[in-house]
């Protein structure tokens, strides 16, 4: 192999596999996707140890994807039924699985999801290092920090969440500026924690030249964390979350001469006002790296039902640039979600995504749905089931309530528009009374 990562290949001018299957998927002609990957408005994220993945592009020209985050915690540790939401999450259209578990053995874990499971993985290495050492906080070193980036990247992670962008100057600059709720990311909390308590530099900050050695080496995409990330409306697009931003632009631009592909991290909860201008200035500040999006959440009013708030959100941030959404469900702010929580969470992103993606006017897009309306329009139950995002639903609903004529719905019965639409302009008498 005569290049280091995805983006080394394209900037030599190589059409690597991966980059041959994520064009085939887009409808992208190859070398246009190429030139995209080496300007780092593209990425595939592809760890070379991940045998198993299908790849898939993350940039905004392309299809918007959605990350699923699951993993064990402490208080619920049960490996198998963690694994059986990572295979129905892949099923479920997810294009990528965020491994957060914090609790157990979660090397064996994270080996079986790149051993196994074919959509990208991505991971938080700082939630493992405390894990991992099994040590209070304060106690791990430098050196042991950046040894789990090692540790992940060896694993076959495609991703990695590093939470570099909170140095010492942006987390003096969040002391002073006081936010509503502070700090809500969870590895942006931890790697605080410590610089508090050691009073040295983050030291994924302070050793960054040794990470993208890391994921030179493996082809780890980084994932350019947000610690600074807005966890209530109040607290978006303050002077925290922007200094940080800024750092992330920065250290895009030092990944990228290593050829070390990255994708930004953004809100958290943001007025639906904002959202549109952030994915801007985002996009100014990182030079169009691709923006990973955490809803965002629109309102905070809404426990139980994040999913509709991040879903609007979402909406809104992958019509104006963003990416690529990390699924909310409607455990959010509540408990780790059980397996109708990922389902309902990932259809309401698959939503997202897809209402952006007609808005950008990606390839393909709108084609689902004029097949969707010709099928209504047909009255073709089976092809409306087939083509719906949640089929299974669906067809529920459906037969939860029989009309009484089969090719109507119990919504309106004889009164069906389609229906009655479709009769009369066939020439045929309407009288809908007696029929
Ligand atoms: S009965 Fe009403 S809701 Fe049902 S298919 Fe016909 S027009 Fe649509």
């Amino acid at each position: 192999m005569n290049y280091t990562t995805q983006m080394d290949a394209a900037r030599k001018g190589i059409l690597t596999k991966e980059l041959m299957a994520v064009a085939g998927q887009e409808q992208w002609e190859p070398d246009k996707l190429r030139e995209l990957v080496a300007e780092g408005k593209a990425a595939i994220p592809a760890n070379k140890n991940h045998t198993c993945l299908k790849p898939s592009g993350i940039g905004s020209m392309l299809k918007t994807k959605i990350n699923v985050n699951l993993g064990t915690s402490r208080d619920l540790n049960d490996l198998d039924m963690e694994l059986k939401k990572v295979k129905d999450a892949v099923l479920m259209g997810a294009e990528s699985i965020m491994d957060l578990s914090s609790f157990g053995d979660t090397r064996r874990f994270r080996r079986k999801l790149t051993g196994e499971c074919p959509a990208m993985i991505g991971t938080v290495p700082i939630y493992d290092a405390v894990v991992y050492y099994h040590k209070p906080l304060r106690e791990i070193t430098a050196e042991e920090w950046i040894r789990i980036v090692e540790m992940h990247a060896e694993d076959g992670v495609d991703f990695m969440t590093i939470h570099v962008g909170i140095n010492k100057q942006t987390a003096r600059r969040f002391k002073e500026a006081k936010r509503l709720t502070n700090i809500v990311s969870r590895g942006g909390s931890i790697i605080f924690a410590w610089m508090e308590m050691t009073g040295e530099e983050n030291p994924f900050y302070e050793h960054y030249d040794r990470i993208l050695e890391i994921c030179q080496k493996h082809d780890v995409t980084l994932s350019l964390g947000d610690a600074c990330r807005p966890g209530c409306i109040e607290d978006a697009s303050d002077i925290s979350q922007i200094e940080e931003l800024v750092t992330l632009g920065e250290l895009t631009k030092r990944a990228w001469e290593k050829n070390v592909q990255v994708i930004i991290e953004g809100p958290g909860h943001m007025p639906l006002d904002q959202i549109a201008a952030n994915m801007k200035i985002q996009q100014t500040i990182c030079k169009g790296a691709p923006f990973y999006v955490l809803g965002p959440l629109v309102t905070d009013i809404a426990p139980g039902y994040d999913h509709i708030t991040a879903a609007i959100g979402g909406a809104v941030a992958a019509a104006a640039g963003a990416a690529f959404l990390c699924y909310v469900t409607p455990a959010e702010h509540l408990k780790l979600p059980d397996g109708a929580d990922v389902k309902e969470g990932i259809v309401a992103a698959r939503i997202a995504a897809h209402a952006a993606d007609i808005a950008k006017g990606i390839r393909g897009a709108r084609e689902w749905d004029h097949k969707m309306s010709d099928a209504r329009k047909r009255l073709d139950w089976e092809a409306m089931f087939q083509l719906s995002i949640d089929p299974e639903k669906a067809r529920r609903y459906r037969a939860a309530s029989k009309p009484e004529k089969e090719d109507t719905c119990s919504m309106c019965g004889n009164f069906c528009a389609m229906k009655n639409m479709n009769r009369i302009l066939d020439g045929e008498i309407v009288n809908i009374y007696d029929e």
